[in-house]
């Protein structure tokens, strides 16, 4: 396994490479990104993950600063799955050229999380777009469990790059709570909470199939979890699948969650 930190030791390490599969993480290598990982090395001749904390995507310093990090652990993991490549740049490297035109989310796409963190998808779209210019892979592989990144990174990058966008589906543990670094920052007793919503927002999903006055219904429903729970939420909403408009009336619909247990905000879809 190749470790690359520089834009230059990844250029000559991958200039030969026609089927590059491309995993990018933020670290903290959890199930989730080992089935994207997993993925990538079944349809590519070489897998490249990339390990880079963003902080143009966090609006939020502490959060930046206590986002976990465990680069030791993560890079024996990547070691066991056999992965080729590792880039792990440092901001100074990777933001070294700066950009023309400022990336800008169109109005239309302030919606759930771009309404409840400013700038963040603006971070993510500009590293995507830096890390699959550098890395020209033939396919990108990304979680379910980040839709909206997932949707916005297919419509304003994908279309960009000959790269094709592969959609994974989200992994769970037995209690049902997607994987995510950030649970690494949860308590037993929170994990276990999480789960009982995640459950909820299972049953809750199938149960709106039937309703169509989706507004009122999850109106109520959303206050019943804050109380049941004692949980802040910052968003709890029904959307088309394909666009994430609020046009759902017959349509595929996915049930969208972002709340804060104990100060940790945690994002699912269903
Ligand atoms: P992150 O390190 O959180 O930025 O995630 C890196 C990639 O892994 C993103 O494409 C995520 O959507 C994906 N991912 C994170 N958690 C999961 C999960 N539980 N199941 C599947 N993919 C995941």
């Amino acid at each position: 396994m190749k470790i690359l930190r520089t834009k230059n030791d990844l250029k000559e390490a991958i200039c030969k490479i026609k089927n590059l599969g491309f995993v990018p993480t933020m670290g903290s290598i959890h199930n989730g990104h080992i089935s994207l990982i997993k993925k990538s090395k079944y349809k590519c001749d070489k897998t490249l993950v990339s390990i880079y904390v963003n902080p143009k995507q966090f609006n939020n310093k502490k959060d930046f600063a206590d986002y976990p990090r465990n680069r030791i652990k993560d890079l024996n993991i990547l070691k066991k799955l056999n992965v080729n490549f590792v880039f792990m740049p440092s901001t100074k490297e990777i933001f070294s050229e700066k950009r023309v035109k400022k990336i800008l989310l169109p109005k239309n796409q302030k919606i759930l999380c771009a309404k409840f963190r400013k700038g963040h998808f603006e971070g993510v779209l500009d590293i995507m777009d830096r890390l699959i210019k550098l890395i020209n892979p033939s396919y990108t592989f990304m979680g379910e469990k980040d839709f909206q990144q997932l949707f916005l990174v297919n419509k304003f990058i994908g279309k960009k790059y000959k790269n094709i966008i592969i959609p994974c589906k989200t992994v769970r543990n037995k209690n049902f709570l997607a994987l995510s670094s950030r649970n690494f920052l949860l308590s037993k007793k929170d994990l276990k909470q999480a789960g009982q919503i995640s459950k909820y927002l299972f049953k809750l999903k199938f149960s709106l199939k039937k309703n169509n006055k989706f507004n009122n219904y999850l109106f109520n429903k959303k206050k019943e979890l804050q109380k049941k729970f004692n949980i802040k939420i910052d968003y709890l909403e029904i959307r088309n699948e394909k666009n994430l408009t609020t046009l759902t009336k017959n349509k595929k619909i996915r049930l969208f969650v972002a709340y804060y247990i104990n100060k940790v905000r945690l994002i699912d879809n269903f």
